[in-house]
């Protein structure tokens, strides 16, 4: 299995200079899933070929506009294109009565169910439990309530080396050797060995999304080793003082939290307005870490090695 990340607005604050608010799409055994909404996120999703209809599940990191402001609109689109399945709507404390409000306002009545669950803020929580795939919250430490969200694959069964195998297993002795249990004789003594006849699982993989944050160690245990982390880096680090102030974190700070946390890749995003140019702070992240890219709009990250 593989997952992939696809940016469609990484922008702070306001639009400029062509750049949208955050959204992305993940993709992870042909399940499509957004993370955050904000203003003109459907233009984006249109744009980059996201089909609106794939996507079962939309997770908000926190109620500030540029994370969420394009959600209502996005729904109304789902109605319009005559959504009848259900949407997962996994948001923080609050979001249910904004929503609530909205539609009461305005006399709508989605023709689809919404399975609207809110996070707890400051702890852990496993959000979403699929077959393959789990999703749970990563506390920020934000001005209001924020959460991240880590995916992580399932990890894999252990598989069958055919070439030692002479006789044929029935669905039982594989099951076992697949969860790394030898096959036994009846009188105990070994049939076929775990080791010899298996391989290893093939890796599982993760991402961690972690949105609007000041500079915080203590993520460091949520997120460690991570395929790919996607950290907010709002300012260069000559403006630490503003990024403390505000909550936010330096380009530089989200090199020191990947180096630390021993993530393989990091993307940064979430850039601010007074930045036309993204590459000083491209060239600041590396000074501490070096596989570090800037989450662009339309840039999709494969993890799949
Ligand atoms: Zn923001
Ligand atoms: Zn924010």
């Amino acid at each position: 299995m593989s997952i992939s990340v696809k940016i469609l607005g990484s922008n702070a604050a306001s639009f400029a200079y062509n750049r949208h608010h955050t959204s992305q799409i993940i993709e992870v055994d042909n399940k499509h899933f957004m993370v955050d909404c904000g203003e003109s996120t459907q233009l984006q999703a249109k744009k980059y070929n996201v089909k609106l209809s794939k996507i079962n599940h939309i997770l908000i990191s926190h109620l500030h506009g540029d994370h969420y402001y394009g959600l209502l609109g996005l729904l109304s689109t789902m109605q319009l294109y005559g959504r009848k399945q259900a949407l997962s709507l996994i948001g923080p404390p609050g979001l249910s009565e904004i929503i609530t409000i909205q539609l009461k306002h305005s006399k709508t009545v989605f023709n689809f169910p919404i399975e609207l669950t809110e996070w707890k803020e400051g702890v852990q929580e496993l959000l979403v439990d699929l077959p393959k795939l789990t999703i749970k919250s990563i506390p920020m430490k934000h001005s209001i309530p924020c959460a991240g969200f880590l995916f992580e694959e399932k990890p894999n069964f252990r598989r069958i080396n055919k070439d030692y195998l002479t006789e044929t297993l029935n669905p039982l002795e594989i099951k076992q050797l697949k969860s790394g249990i030898d096959v036994l004789h009846e009188d105990g003594s070994t049939k076929y060995s775990n080791e010899k006849f298996t391989f290893p699982p093939k890796k599982h993989h993760s991402y961690a999304f972690c949105s609007d944050t000041k500079y915080d160690e203590e993520l460091i245990k949520w997120i460690r080793g991570v395929d790919l982390l996607y950290h907010e880096a709002t300012f260069m680090d000559e403006m630490k003082e503003r990024a403390y102030l505000t909550f936010h974190t330096t380009a530089k700070q989200a090199g020191c939290i990947a180096t630390a946390a021993r993530v393989g890749k990091l993307t940064i995003g979430h850039f601010s307005t007074r930045y036309k140019d993204l590459s000083p702070l491209l060239r600041e992240v590396k000074t501490e870490f070096e596989n570090a890219h800037l989450a662009l709009e339309g840039r999709i990250f494969e993890i799949n090695e």
